[in-house]
Order: C-alpha cells, then structure tokens, then sequence
C-alpha cells in the first residue's frame, strides 16, 4: 500500500495496519504483522515515521535447525529522505543521531517496506531456539537435544580426531 506524499497533511497521519509481508526474501515465509504509526512531514521533503510494530516470525535455530517461533516486537523511529537527497538533508538542523535514515524514490511511500526493513534489523544474526541448544553432534548428526548419540568425547570436551595428536606429544 503506497502513500501519495502529497496526501500526508502537514499535521502528519496516523495509521493502523495488519497485515501480511514476505520477511525473507529466500524462503516464502509470509508472516503476519500489525503496526501502529504515524508519518510527519518535517519539511525538504522529509518525513518522521515513528510508531510500534509487531510480527510473528519463524526462524531456524542455528545449532540444531530447528523452527521455531520469534515474536517481534519493535519502536519504529526512522527517518525517510527522498532518493538523492542527501545534500538537502545535510542541510538541516535536525538532531539525527538517534534515528534510522531511510530514502523513497518518486512521489510514494511504502510504509510496509519500511516496516519490512525495520523487523529484518531486529532478527538476530544467529538465531538459537534456546540458548542452552546443544546442537547436533558433529561426528553423528544426532540432535543431542533428544538424545545422547554416545559419540566420545575426550577429557578436554572436545571431539576424537584431537587424541592422536595428544598420543604423538607424549
Ligand atoms: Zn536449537
Ligand atoms: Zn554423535
């Protein structure tokens, strides 16, 4: 849903959506979100997007693959600039440090890319399904969260190939 800019009146809008959005672009992992925010226009063409967003995602823990559910739950504070307008931008006063800087080309506004944008930052890099994961065990496969596989470990907690070289230094 794309907002004309010349829509948003100088006291800004308010805006409810929930919806659903394509999160990952490489899997088709359709997810459902709600936002609640408003978009103000402060001049030059800028515009303050400040509100709250929240999704439910699913992510694949990166020890033992397993899904599971992420909620996210997010303040949105982003700035957006016109595509190639960072000279103009520049120029004004505001305090930008606090705040994400994003652009929109032509004469639109896509809240949900924003949005989009916003819920990617809040996933974290190694998602793990539980902080305690064990993982899979890296001789067997097995997922050492159900079970034991029994594969040794040697008295350093570390995996057999290391023994010779240990035998070797005696
Ligand atoms: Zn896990
Ligand atoms: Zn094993």
């Amino acid at each position: 849903m794309a907002i004309k800019i010349d829509d948003i009146p100088p006291e800004g809008l308010s805006l409810e959506l929930a919806n659903k959005l394509d999160l990952f672009d490489t899997r088709p992992a359709i997810i459902d979100f709600k936002a609640l925010f408003s978009i103000k226009p402060s001049g030059l063409g800028i515009f303050q997007v400040t509100g709250h967003s929240q999704a439910e995602t699913e992510l694949e823990c990166s020890r033992c693959l397993k899904p599971f559910a992420y909620p996210i739950d997010i303040e949105l504070n982003v700035e957006l600039a016109p595509a190639g307008s960072l000279v103009s931008g520049a120029e004004h006063e505001l305090d930008r440090s606090e705040l994400e800087t994003e652009f929109y080309r032509g004469d639109e506004i896509d809240p949900v890319d924003i949005i989009r944008e916003q819920l990617l930052v809040a996933i974290p890099m190694v998602p793990l399904h539980d902080v305690n994961c064990k993982g899979l065990c890296p001789v067997c496969g097995k997922n050492l969260n159900e079970a034991d596989c029994g594969c040794k470990l040697d008295d350093q907690g570390t995996f057999g190939a290391f023994s010779v070289l240990k035998d070797l230094f005696k």
